[in-house]
């Protein structure tokens, strides 16, 4: 009945769906665990008429043209540019750190220093990763270092990953780089912005299509078996010779037999302010005070006319297997020796393909997710590499 079965509605699972459908004119039949569809991006619009994220902040950013284009079929953008705040000794800065936070927290002739030296070293309009800055031996760019990783990052991370910064792959500190520039925007990419409508619509503009059947509220373990010994993988208990692409959590396809893969969870603290708006920016990070990590505002992101705003609190914690939600893949070494077991495994099944940051096991965003959606469909879908 199907060509293929999709495992997971999140963009990835999605945007392949949405691929095989209309590009291969192939049927897919699409497996969601929730209520829902459109995975952690799901959003909606509260009772006083305010978009909100139900799974926490989704800026869309990215440099990829072809990603940008593609995801733009099914949706308009705002031309919102997303910022955030960092409260610090009682001020708040803009991040990533740049000449605005450096001028605002140091008085003005360390600051033109720091600046000049900033500058010399690395060139106007760079991003330089907090690691490498430490690295400096100059005793001005070593200060910088050492008070930005301290009062931005070391505390935040601990918080965010239960693990310092040192444990976590480079790249993780390299998403929030020192910004060699007077940019406050939190992301520098050419194309950014929410869509107009919001994730959901555009999802649901992904998923309308005769070819695409949606299962919500379905568990894949209540209706896919895979049979470790013969390879073999079926459908309501019937051999299923189509491909099946898995977007969920990979130790759970495999049953967690290595072991479970650690996850970091959320919990989500949404309350109703009765006030036109709580705070300055969209998003205050709190990398030093309090246990949650940030506050998301999103009327910032979607303006309105409302007495009211509404505010979400992240407080970080562990993944609990088969009880909390696996926000983020934790890139450590270890974890990656973990997960390259499973993978292992994976590459026996010659009809299964793992897509999206939990099958992956990687920190994908959303433009990551879509490009290597792309890139599998015309790859190994449509080219069988
Ligand atoms: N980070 C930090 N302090 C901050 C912001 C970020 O230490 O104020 C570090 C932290 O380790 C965090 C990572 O940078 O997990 C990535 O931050 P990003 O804002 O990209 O996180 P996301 O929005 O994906 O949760």
């Amino acid at each position: 009945m199907f060509d293929y079965i999709v495992i997971g509605s999140g963009l990835s699972g999605s945007t392949i769906t949405n691929l095989i459908a209309g590009k291969l004119n192939k049927k897919v039949l699409l497996i969601e665990k929730r209520y829902h569809f459109a995975g952690n991006c799901y959003d909606f619009v509260d009772e006083n008429g305010i978009m909100v994220h139900k799974y926490g902040p989704h800026i869309f950013h990215t440099d990829n043209k072809k990603v940008f284009d593609y995801l733009s079929n099914f949706t308009q953008w705002s031309s919102y540019k997303h910022r955030v705040l960092a409260f610090i000794d009682g001020q708040k800065v803009s991040l990533p750190f740049n000449f605005n936070s450096i001028a605002e927290l140091f008085p003005e002739k360390i600051s033109n220093v720091i600046q000049e030296k900033l500058i010399k070293k690395y060139g106007y309009g760079e991003k330089v990763s907090i690691l490498d800055i430490k690295e400096s031996k100059d005793k001005d760019l070593a200060f910088l270092a050492d008070f930005v990783y301290k009062k931005v990052f070391k505390n935040y991370t601990l918080k965010q990953w239960g693990i310092s910064l040192n444990e976590l792959d480079a790249s993780v500190a390299k998403r929030v780089p020192v910004f060699i520039a007077r940019d406050d925007r939190y992301f520098s990419d050419c194309y950014q912005g929410v869509p107009v409508k919001g994730y959901t619509k555009m999802v649901e503009n992904m998923l309308f299509h005769a070819n695409i059947k949606i299962m919500l509220n379905t568990d894949f373990k209540d209706v896919i078996d895979i049979n470790l010994g013969t390879k073999k993988i079926y459908f309501m208990k019937e051999e299923f010779n189509g491909k099946l692409i898995f977007t969920g959590m990979i130790d759970e396809l495999f049953n967690f037999k290595y072991g479970y893969l650690p996850y970091r969870s959320l919990k989500l603290d949404f309350e109703t302010v009765n006030e036109e708006y709580f705070q300055e920016a969209p998003v205050v990070n709190y990398p030093n005070d309090y246990d949650f990590t940030r506050i998301t505002e999103f009327k910032h992101m979607y303006p309105i006319n409302s007495k009211k705003t509404i505010i979400l609190k992240e407080f970080p914690k562990d993944c609990k297997p088969n009880k909390d939600i696996p926000y983020y893949p934790i890139f450590t070494a270890k974890n990656q020796e973990l997960y390259a077991k499973y993978q292992e495994e994976a590459e026996k099944f010659k009809s299964l393909i793992l897509i999206g940051r939990l099958a992956e096991y990687k920190y994908y965003d959303m433009d990551d997710a879509v490009e290597r959606a792309l890139e599998v469909f015309e790859g190994e879908i449509c080219n069988g590499k």
